[in-house]
């Protein structure tokens, strides 16, 4: 026999690592709120006993606003988990015991999991657990989930888990409870609300959440229902619901000298003082550019020597092959196309790991959050829920995976936009693309070139966003709070798993798409059989769109390039490299063809036009309608086009 179990919690207080370390399952582990949005299945014995756990996704109540709310309260009801695990963060035991009193009300069989000991310790708080468990009755396990602390405890504690009767936890007003037994008397005649816990349905109703309105709306009369609840405001004096809360949250507060007590250890917490610099009021924003700046400019000088290694490794690969294909179509498409193209790409693989492992770092060791944070307010300025931020800063690394986690916001609205300005955030793709241009026209300021585009990407999400708020997509953002974890040491095993994570998308495409892209440039380039690249398709291909990007300054190549680039952003790169041959040196021929205006235009054109071909399709699914998808692409290459001739304009009258 398996038993069901859940695991439920706030956002960031260990759930995922828990849930990780039970079922030995990988995945990705995160600082962000909505990470884990997507439900989470494992399995794990112990004792003989066989669990059947899903993590389930952060929330602070269990109030139906959210989606992710929700979706957990929902599973909750309706699958009927026989234990859930509450995962509680011993530093912030004021807020994240809120949702265990809720539990509590909702009479599940709950294990709390008194997570992040070592954290709680830092402030300086001392938790005296089993006190803790004789006043909210539950079972209560000490760990430190990122220290294997306590896992075998609470696997002893699942084992030994018995339903408990629910008994009433705590008494509101005696006005209060009388009306809430009235409720509950009257709703019992309801056969398909059996399941639910009376009290609980009771109380809900007086609190007008909307779910429970509906489901008793048949059995209970809407007038008769309207009558109990202006009783209800009568009684309290106020909204039902904040009457409520509060009076949680006083009866928590009032418990909480009972287990806890809190020494003042100022000098320990770190956390304090590095916010009071890093999120201060007028440092956070260039602190956080200088960080960005930072990371761009260490990818980039660290990673030199190892694009050496790599151009010089297919180079060897391409001379070792060539003798021994005797076909010259063959050899041709072996060296030139495959091996020329694909080692292209492969130089920046270098570049794109250094910088995952700069971000990598930046997310583990709490920083990230906190740039979450500094933008909140810009971004509610914008329109835009601050989860957006989360999509939005996935975006860097890659358009696609970052649309699809705009599903953790519940607005249409708010989501929408989030879904169109999102390509705008500079996707490790176009990275190549900037990585080969700024190397070659700006040696020496690589970091700062790359990281205006970065920032232009920005400025046009930001444009975008206003011009959408202001014509089809006109209202407001909803609120929201926002998790700061504490500063920790990053270890490298987790590092060194997320930049990996990462990297392996753009290797995996590197072998898939780009491959085929490498054959196809090929082809067209060295085709009719014979005839010089001058006069090869791509040539004519590229020579056909040449009245529409004059004006911008790019030759027939650099079209061919972008239009190839419609299908993956990296098969810019690829193309020049086919088009003009690695082992001639693709940078002193690139440069003979454009200048260091054009190239900026370029890379800027490439930053802004069309979503890739992955982009589009996560759209339209996202979305549900070819509408948004056809709106981004035409859009963004009028932007792109527009935003390329102004720079080139401006820079040719000043220059
Ligand atoms: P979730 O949002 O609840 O799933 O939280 P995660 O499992 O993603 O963890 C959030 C962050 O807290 C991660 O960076 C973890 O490494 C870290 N973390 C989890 N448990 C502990 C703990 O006991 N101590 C400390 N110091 N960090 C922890
Ligand atoms: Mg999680």
């Amino acid at each position: 026999m398996t038993r069901k179990i859940a695991i439920i919690g706030n956002p960031n207080v260990g759930k995922t690592v828990i849930f990780n370390k039970l079922t030995g399952m990988k995945q990705h582990v995160g600082n962000w709120p909505g990470v884990t949005v997507e439900k989470k299945e494992g399995r794990f014995k112990h004792k003989g006993k066989t669990f059947h756990i899903t993590d389930l996704p952060g929330t602070y109540s269990l109030a139906p606003h959210a989606v992710d709310e929700l979706i957990a309260r929902k599973y909750i009801l309706e699958e009927k988990p026989e234990i859930v695990i509450d995962v509680v963060d011993a530093s912030n035991l004021e807020r994240n015991l809120y949702l265990t009193h809720l539990l509590k009300e909702l009479g599940v069989n709950v294990v709390v999991a008194l997570n992040m000991l070592d954290v709680a310790e830092n402030k300086g708080y001392s938790i005296d657990a089993g006190r803790l468990s004789e006043t909210i009755g539950f079972p209560v396990v000490p760990m430190i989930a990122t220290k294997d602390y306590g896992f075998k405890e609470l696997k002893d504690a699942l084992v030994g888990s018995k339903p408990t009767k629910t008994t009433a936890y705590m008494q509101y007003s005696p006005k209060v409870e009388n009306l809430i037994n009235h409720l509950s008397k009257e709703i019992s005649a309801d056969k398909k609300l059996s399941g639910y816990p009376r009290r609980w349905l009771a109380i809900k109703l007086l609190e007008r959440d909307p779910e429970v309105l509906k489901c008793v709306e048949k059995s209970i009369r809407r007038q008769h229902i309207e009558k109990h609840l202006e009783n209800a405001e009568k009684i309290t004096g106020e909204d039902p619901e904040i009457y409520f809360t509060d009076k949680r949250y006083d009866h928590i507060m009032g418990m909480l000298p009972r287990f806890m007590k809190k020494s003042e250890r100022k000098d320990v917490n770190h956390t304090e003082r590095l916010d009071n610099l890093l999120l201060n009021k007028h440092f956070a924003i260039p602190i956080f550019l200088f960080l960005m700046w930072s990371l761009f400019q260490f990818a980039f000088t660290a990673s030199v020597p190892f694009m050496g290694l790599m151009e010089y490794s297919f180079e060897w690969l391409g001379s070792a092959v060539s003798p021994m294909v005797e076909d010259p179509w063959l050899n041709s498409l072996l060296v030139d196309g495959l091996i020329g193209g694909m080692g292209f790409i492969a130089v920046f693989i270098p570049p794109i790991m250094l910088m995952f492992f700069g971000l990598s770092v930046m997310e583990d060791s709490g920083y990230l959050a906190r740039a979450a944070f500094v933008t909140d307010k810009f971004m509610y300025k914008l329109g835009l829920h601050g989860r957006s931020f989360i999509p939005l800063l996935m975006g860097f690394g890659c358009n696609v995976p970052a649309i699809m986690a705009a599903r953790s916001i519940e607005s249409n609205r708010d989501r929408l936009i989030t879904i169109l300005i999102n390509p705008f955030m500079s996707c490790s793709a176009r990275l190549p693309v900037y990585a080969l241009f700024a190397g070659v026209f700006f040696p020496g300021m690589e970091g700062l070139v790359i990281f205006s585009l970065y920032f232009l990407g920005i400025i046009a999400a930001i444009f975008t966003a206003l011009l959408l708020q202001k014509t089809i997509l006109k209202g407001t953002a909803t609120p929201f709070i926002l998790e700061l974890p504490v500063y920790q040491i990053p270890t490298l095993r987790s590092t060194l798993i997320h930049m990996w994570d990462r990297s392996a998308v753009f290797v995996k495409k590197a072998s898939t798409v780009l491959l085929v892209g490498a054959v196809f440039v090929w082809f067209i380039s060295v085709h009719p059989w014979g005839a010089p690249v001058e006069e090869s398709y791509a040539s004519s291909i590229g020579k056909a769109v040449e009245p529409v990007t004059k004006p911008l300054g790019f030759d027939w190549r650099a079209n061919v390039a972008l239009l190839t680039g419609f299908m993956a952003k990296e098969a810019v790169v690829e193309t020049f490299g086919i088009l003009y041959g690695v082992e001639d040196g693709v940078a002193g021929r690139i440069s003979a063809n454009m200048d260091w205006l054009t190239a900026y235009a370029f890379m800027v054109f490439v930053l802004l036009y069309t979503p890739c071909i992955a982009v589009i399709g996560v759209m339209r699914s996202e979305t549900g309608s070819w509408k948004w998808p056809f709106l981004s692409i035409i859009y963004s290459i009028l932007l792109a086009y527009s935003t390329a001739l102004l720079i080139t304009f401006i820079g040719r009258s000043i220059l």
